[in-house]
């Protein structure tokens, strides 16, 4: 387990140590070195040396070294999913699925890499040639959450690496070992010293504030909470940095009265099981048609009543821990003020004694206007509402400053893609409980994020578009 930075081609110590938890029972897994000012000078020093040089390589060069790191991180799935469910708390499986998931960005952009595409054209008016192409932004930092450790870097060092840009990945301080173990795997998959470095800054908001005031930083790929991102945005305005930005989701999840109830209660359990809820597309708001509303919450409450909850690497687990007692506490709260606002617990509710940062999955039904309704609960919680008509149902889905996922289910699917079209988020899943694909475009509207990552869009969040016109 690597608990050293990696800095210009060196694992290198820093100012101090950082323990990390076990967020099932609160034991130290390890300690990790801290970054003060020096060695984020030198993150950004190594970066900037190797861009220029960086940016020359062959794409196919590029293209191999992210193929290999596929491979390597394929091949060692089972080592690194163990690291992530026992820094994150979440279920071996889950950490399994991402890890194989995360390994999918590295082949992805590795397929990418050779395939950007460029534009040589006549002007409208016949008097140029109209020259298209793309170069690497530059100097990029990567700044990533706990909630999904390893996947949320690869989609960010993947595109970075093929588009041909330099980094420095900034992890969640909950969750470093991971992205620690990626770089690992980057090393022996052979990126060049000074491509890839990562910090733990002992003073993040200090530290990021600073690189993001120095001319020689010039992306930032954030995923986190829309709070942070406002910070970071403000920022990053100083110099004009261009940024690209995955916050949060209050993704709703509508069943209308003529979906198959017992696929809609598997994909709900998927949408907001996955991960424990902790996830950014978990469905967060449950809308469901009145004919149907009776039986769809007997069935669902059933299979979330009988989930087995536990450490999250021990077998039979399928709810872990939450990331820490803090983020633990805080679902319990958006809980108990619902019900203090006239919210039903169907299942769940209880927050456990002991040491352990656990919460049970939860059913509650409750009004449409309830404040839970409008926080990202970040937890094994679906709040439940009965809608009559498709218009209130999208007018309740719109009701939100964020827009990332939604979820539909209809058995007409007709009715699926009007509602899709009606409803304001970046992404729509329609009769599924998972859509998250590296070779889709991931991201929001509204206060949901800027920007794509994955699909084809996503290399383009490293590159810049140059037009050169050409007399003729
Ligand atoms: P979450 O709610 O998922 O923890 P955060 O937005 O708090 O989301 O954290 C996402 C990432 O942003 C983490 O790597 C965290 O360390 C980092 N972060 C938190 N605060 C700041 C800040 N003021 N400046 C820069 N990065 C920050």
């Amino acid at each position: 387990m690597r608990t050293q930075m990696y800095i210009d081609g060196e694992w290198v110590d820093g100012i101090g140590k950082m323990p990390v938890y076990d967020p099932s029972d609160g034991s130290v897994i390890a300690e990790v070195a801290l970054a003060g000012d020096k060695e984020c000078e030198a993150a950004l020093a190594a970066a900037d040396k190797a861009a220029a040089s960086w940016a020359k390589t062959a794409p196919r060069v590029r293209a191999e070294i992210l193929r290999k790191a596929f491979e390597i991180m394929s091949a060692e799935a089972d080592a690194i999913a163990t690291i992530v469910s026992k820094e994150n708390g979440k279920v071996l499986s889950d950490a399994k699925g991402e890890v194989l998931y995360a390994a999918e960005f590295f082949r992805w952009f590795s397929e990418e890499a050779v395939r950007v595409p460029g534009d040589f054209r006549k002007s409208p008016s016949g008097d140029k040639r109209i020259l298209v192409t793309h170069q690497p932004i530059g100097v990029s930092l990567l700044i990533t959450p706990w909630n999904f450790p390893a996947a949320m870097a690869t989609r960010k060092i993947g595109p970075a690496i093929a588009a041909g840009c330099t980094m420095i990945l900034k992890p969640a301080s909950e969750t470093p070992l991971t992205a620690l173990a990626i770089v690992d795997i980057m090393e022996r998959a052979g990126v060049p010293k000074g491509v890839i470095n990562i910090i733990l800054p002992e003073k993040v908001g200090a530290s990021i504030s600073k690189l993001l005031h120095d001319p020689r930083l010039r992306n930032l790929s954030f995923t986190g909470s829309t709070e942070v991102g406002r910070i970071l945005l403000k920022d990053a305005a100083d110099r004009v940095i261009r940024c690209s930005m995955e916050l949060g989701g209050n993704a709703p999840f509508v069943v209308f009265d003529d979906a198959d109830i017992p696929a809609a209660v598997q994909g709900l359990m998927l949408a907001k099981m996955r991960n424990g809820g902790a996830a950014c597309t978990a469905a967060n708001r449950v809308y469901v048609q009145r004919p149907v509303a009776e039986a769809f919450v007997a069935e669902f409450s059933k299979a979330m009543g009988a989930l087995v909850m536990g450490k999250g690497t021990d077998s039979g687990v399928q709810l872990g821990a939450s990331v820490s007692m803090k983020e633990r506490n805080k679902i319990a709260e958006l809980v108990s003020n619902a019900v203090k606002a006239g919210a039903k617990i169907i299942t769940g509710g209880i927050t456990p004694a002991g040491d352990g940062a656990f919460y049970p999955a939860t059913v509650i039904t409750c009004e449409k206007d309830n404040e839970i309704l409008q926080h990202e609960v970040f937890g094994p919680v679906a709040p439940i509402v009965t809608f009559d008509t498709d218009e209130e149902a999208i007018a309740l889905a719109n009701d939100t400053d964020f827009g990332l996922i939604s979820y539909v289910f209809s058995g007409d699917l007709a009715r699926g893609i009007r509602a899709a079209e009606a409803i304001e988020s970046g992404m729509v899943a329609i009769n599924r409980g998972v859509i998250s694909d590296p070779a889709a475009p991931f991201g929001g509207v509204k206060q949901s994020g800027l920007g794509r990552e994955g699909g084809f869009d996503g290399i383009h969040e490293f590159l810049e578009t140059k037009y050169i016109g050409v007399e003729i």
